[in-house]
């Protein structure tokens, strides 16, 4: 396995933040038990984490001006970092004034043990949550959770509570992996929560 400090990586005119190779679940599909790198990185795998001051410096690779959005992804779950996460997402709001996403499983506030929802709240423009299957059973089967059976309707209650705080909350799905009925029964949840559902393809 190879292990680089690849903190940030471009696709196209957005800039991926890799803050963390940890994570709560331990996916079948995880694009990471899949390759070492993605999206023209050769390895996503951290040498360690990179300090706040170290994020920030590596924007300095970047013309900042033709970014379009930053977002919180990478080979982990990025709330595992969260508080470094906060702290960059402020500063690029306020040194560039870019719109933040956070890709993430949902189960940030069970990994922080606290609702994180709040705060959020000034500092992300969208949360992407991977929904993977509107089936409880069937999500932790595919997710791995540490959580068990926690973590399906905590991801969920993360969604909900999100709203309050974040512009655009949307469920994802994986493109082919669920059948018509499932998908239609991801878009009622995705209704009863009052977020948008996306079917997305697997490397997005
Ligand atoms: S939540 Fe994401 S990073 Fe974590 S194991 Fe699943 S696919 Fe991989």
């Amino acid at each position: 396995m190879a292990e680089a400090m690849n903190v940030l990586y471009p696709i196209g005119d957005k800039l991926y933040v890799n803050l963390t190779n940890r994570c709560s679940c331990d996916c079948t599909f995880c694009l990471r038990n899949a390759a070492d790198g993605a999206h023209g990185s050769d390895t996503l795998w951290l040498v360690r984490e990179p300090s706040f001051e170290e994020v920030m410096a590596a924007f300095d690779d970047y013309a900042m001006e033709d970014v379009t959005e930053v977002v919180f992804c990478g080979y982990g779950e990025p709330t595992c970092a969260f508080d470094r996460l906060v702290a960059v997402a402020r500063a690029v709001k306020e040194r560039w004034g870019k719109p933040v996403r956070v890709n993430t499983n949902g189960q940030g506030s069970l990994i922080c043990g606290r609702d994180i929802a709040p705060e959020l709240e000034g500092v992300v423009d969208a949360l992407s949550i991977s929904l993977n299957t509107p089936d409880a059973a069937r999500y932790l089967e595919l997710t791995r959770s540490r959580f068990g059976e926690e973590a399906f309707p905590a991801m969920l209650d993360f969604a909900r509570r999100a709203r309050a705080y974040v512009p655009d909350v949307t469920l994802t799905t994986v493109a082919t992996t669920l059948s018509p009925e499932e998908e239609q029964a991801c878009q009622r949840l995705c209704d009863d929560l009052g977020v948008r559902y996306r079917i997305r393809p697997w490397v997005d």
